[in-house]
């Protein structure tokens, strides 16, 4: 919900303070997520995580969350789906020059990292371009592995974490 989203940048700090925990509250159960497996979890959290993000900031669900980046602006909002800056076509008044009664996403994406201790510098680093591949599925759990370095996937009867299942491939399409 537009109004919503907005509420969110200008609320970037506590949202990105929120988020913070939650990241960690869920990387400390990820001895929990790994017994369970992640591929059995990947709907239920993609539900949630859809539901939550969907309506806090238009989340599109590319499953490779760059909002503590953006200042609480997601970027899979911008017509263009740029995740590294504005395009040239901002209007004088902010607004987005395919979408003109849509404030750009980069303009509120600049506000947004102003309220956020080290959110300015966090829009420095290069985004690579958006893997099509994660649509639709939960960033939370891929931010366990990341942190974990864990696949994820259930132990196998030795006790040693059995083989990741790969990501379905996907058509390539659009850019990043
Ligand atoms: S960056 Fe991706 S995961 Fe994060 S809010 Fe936007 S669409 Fe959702």
């Amino acid at each position: 919900m537009y109004a919503v989203r907005q509420w969110s940048v200008r609320h970037a700090r506590g949202m990105n303070a929120f988020y913070g925990g939650f990241e960690s509250l869920l990387v400390r159960l990820a001895g929990l997520w790994r017994a369970l497996g992640h591929e059995r979890l990947e709907v239920p959290f993609a539900f949630a995580e859809r539901q939550v993000k969907g309506l806090l900031f238009d989340c599109q669900m590319c499953g490779q969350c760059v909002l503590s980046a953006t200042g609480m602006s997601c970027p899979m909002n911008c017509p263009k789906n740029l995740r590294n800056g504005p395009c040239g076509g901002v209007r004088e008044n902010g607004n987005c020059e395919v979408k003109p009664h849509m404030r750009c996403v980069w303009v509120a994406a600049f506000d947004g990292a102003r309220r956020m201790p080290g959110g300015v510098e966090a829009m420095r680093q290069v985004q690579p371009a958006v893997d099509r591949r994660l649509e639709g599925r939960s960033s939370w759990l891929r931010i366990v592995r990341e942190r974990t370095g864990d696949t994820g996937a259930t132990s196998g009867p030795t006790g040693k974490p059995a083989a990741a299942k790969p990501v379905p491939a996907k058509p390539a399409g659009g850019q990043s």
